[in-house]
């Protein structure tokens, strides 16, 4: 069984105290007992073996054996989805699904269309982002940022371009239509020969009322591409997925 713990400590040290939220899903869900092997992970690349030598109702204490460094589960491509802040368990579910498709980062943006009032959920985001990240066998967790207004980021200018160069290249998914995902690999292979589906990408989703004009000029203009999903509008949440599962599949360790 494989279990979330942010500061794992190396063999040899007192056995270590998991949290409450680990002892309630070890007990309930996975039916733990003492003596039982457990796999940790910190959510930053290094997974632990150990035995479970206490379990009772507020106590879960693992004895650590071996601690190594892992992410044989890690995509080649480190993927960032810039993304609109969505309604509730929607953007829960962008974050949850995405995760289980390798995304490296997700950093919520507030654009001009976004319906939501209360953007501070860091904290339960990345929680989703953790679980499941232990769910499908993830030894990194992605990070989820602080949201930032959609002008801010690309103003402050992470993707924008430098020497002439895209520092990271970028996508920007608009539902009035722009290029299909295959020519732009192709381009992208052609423009940027340090794009091999090593180094990282940036795809940006609208929220509900979809990306402005402006928005997506901005994006342009600042290297990115932009991308059509296809003659169908989607949910913001099945774009989302489909565009993280499409670039793996084009670029990274899908398919
Ligand atoms: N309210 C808008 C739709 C927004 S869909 C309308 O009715 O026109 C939410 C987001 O999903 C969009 O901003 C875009 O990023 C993505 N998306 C949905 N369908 C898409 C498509 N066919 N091509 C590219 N992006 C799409």
């Amino acid at each position: 069984m494989r279990l979330y713990c942010p500061d794992l400590p190396d063999p040899g040290f007192p056995p270590i105290e998991l949290q409450t939220e680990e002892l309630k899903y070890a007990k309930n869900v996975l039916r733990a007992k003492l003596m039982d092997e457990v796999l940790l992970f910190d959510g930053r690349g290094r997974e632990a073996k150990g035995v479970i030598t206490r379990l009772d109702r507020e106590h879960f204490t693992v004895e650590i054996k071996e601690v190594y460094k892992s992410s044989g589960k890690e995509s080649a491509l480190g993927i960032r989805l810039l993304q609109g802040i969505l309604k509730g368990q929607k953007m829960d579910l962008v974050i949850q699904k995405t995760a289980e498709l390798g995304v490296a980062r997700i950093q919520p943006l507030v654009t001009k269309y976004t319906e939501v009032k209360i953007t501070r959920k860091l904290e339960r985001w990345q929680k989703i982002a953790i679980e499941a990240a232990r769910q499908c066998g993830r030894n990194v967790a992605p990070v989820i940022n602080e949201p930032v207004e959609f002008m801010d980021f690309f103003k402050s200018g992470p993707v924008a371009e430098e020497n002439g160069l895209i520092k990271e290249p970028g996508i920007i998914f608009w539902e009035r239509g722009g290029e299909g995902l295959k020519e732009i690999a192709a381009r992208l292979q052609d423009a940027d020969s340090r794009f091999k589906g090593t180094g990282c990408i940036s795809l940006a989703v609208g929220p509900e009322g979809g990306f402005s004009e402006e928005e997506v000029s901005v994006a342009v203009n600042n290297g990115f591409y932009r991308a059509g999903l296809g003659p169908r509008i989607l949910r913001a949440e099945t774009a989302a997925i489909t565009a993280v599962g499409l670039a793996q599949f084009l670029f990274g360790d899908m398919g």
